[in-house]
């Protein structure tokens, strides 16, 4: 962990990308960066930007305009983010920082900026920042940050130099709780493979003293994504037996109920703006429906004397079963 780089695990073509434009000085005055919640845009945002700021240009994190941008006095950085109580990133916000760039800079030969959750900027917002975008100072770069770009204008996308981050290896993931949580080999294991890849949500899953994991875990039954077979060791972190497994079931299909149910009454009423669990919302009433079935019947066969282990593995496999009917109907259905 010698640089600001280094403090980032995992992401190594989009660091390569950075260094990159770094090195041949021409740098894009606006980027989005984008990726699923947890996965460490926001990090990587300002470990380029402290490199930008950099005596050596390497994010040595000693110089001192490296440790100013450490202790957060460095003059020429700004953080858009949400503001307390607001859902809403404001107009306000968006026109201070045009502001605050056409200033010269303070300290440095160039101001920085990153506006965290970008897809919570309005059109308001949004149409603001595009005045900035359209005419940047010369010295300005300005970093989106975002898990929905599809949120943002056309507009605004098309000045924007993109770079996804994809999903960190088991490894990587690892490295990164090793270094934040204190809990079990097995536990840290399990929190990783529930992430989808985002270090963030693997570490929320471990803070959250297992509740996130069994929402996770709740989805991941719906996931075709997920293989069936080992579902019941990723929930455990490799132990599926015993009377702890037991109980984690029971909680995941509760959780998987009130899901199910909460769409299923959304669907009925005909509700398609904003569903209540949009992973779920393409379903039909009958899959909805028979996904109910399902977690009704394995919760009874968790409160008799069945394996916790294969109620959750045959679990898995029945909703791999519907959820790849109903896809072949549609499929069949929109082909005539
Ligand atoms: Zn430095």
């Amino acid at each position: 962990m010698t640089s600001s780089f280094g403090q980032v695990v995992g992401h190594k073509n989009a660091k390569s990308f950075f260094c990159g434009i770094q090195e041949t000085e021409r740098i894009a005055s606006g980027f989005l960066l984008h990726g699923d919640r947890g996965r460490g845009k926001f990090l990587l945002a300002r470990a380029f930007i402290q490199r930008l700021f950099c005596d050596d240009g390497t994010g040595c994190l000693t110089c001192p305009p490296c440790k100013r941008f450490d202790a957060g006095t460095h003059g020429d950085v700004q953080e858009v983010t949400l503001m307390p109580g607001k859902s809403r990133i404001s107009i306000d916000q968006l026109r201070d920082l045009r502001e605050w760039f056409h200033r010269a800079p303070y300290e440095a030969n160039r101001r920085c900026a990153i506006v965290d959750e970008a897809h919570l900027m309005g059109e308001e917002a949004q149409n603001s920042l595009l005045k900035l975008l359209e005419e940047p100072p010369a010295h300005g770069v300005i970093i989106l940050v975002t898990e929905n770009p599809q949120a943002l204008l056309d507009t605004v996308h098309s000045r924007l130099q993109t770079v996804y981050l994809g999903p960190l290896d088991l490894e990587d993931l690892m490295t990164v709780l090793r270094g934040n949580v204190e809990a079990t080999d097995a536990d840290m294991a399990a929190a990783a493979a529930l992430s989808n890849g985002s270090p963030g949500v693997a570490v929320d899953i471990i803070l959250d003293e297992g509740s996130g994991m069994i929402r996770e875990a709740a989805f991941r039954l719906f996931d075709l994504k997920t293989l069936p077979f080992g579902y019941s060791e990723m929930v455990s972190g490799g132990r599926p037996t015993g009377a702890e497994l037991r109980e984690k079931a029971k909680r995941i299909v509760e959780v998987a109920l009130e899901l199910v149910s909460q769409q299923l009454a959304a669907t009925v009423r005909g509700e398609k703006d904003s569903p209540p669990v949009p992973s779920l919302a393409p379903w039909s009433v009958d899959i909805l429906d028979d996904a109910q079935r399902l977690l009704l019947d394995a919760a009874g066969s968790l409160r008799s004397n069945t394996s916790p282990r294969s109620v959750l593995e045959s679990l898995k496999i029945r909703m791999h079963r519907i959820i790849g009917q109903a896809r072949r109907q549609k499929t069949v259905g929109g082909n005539r």
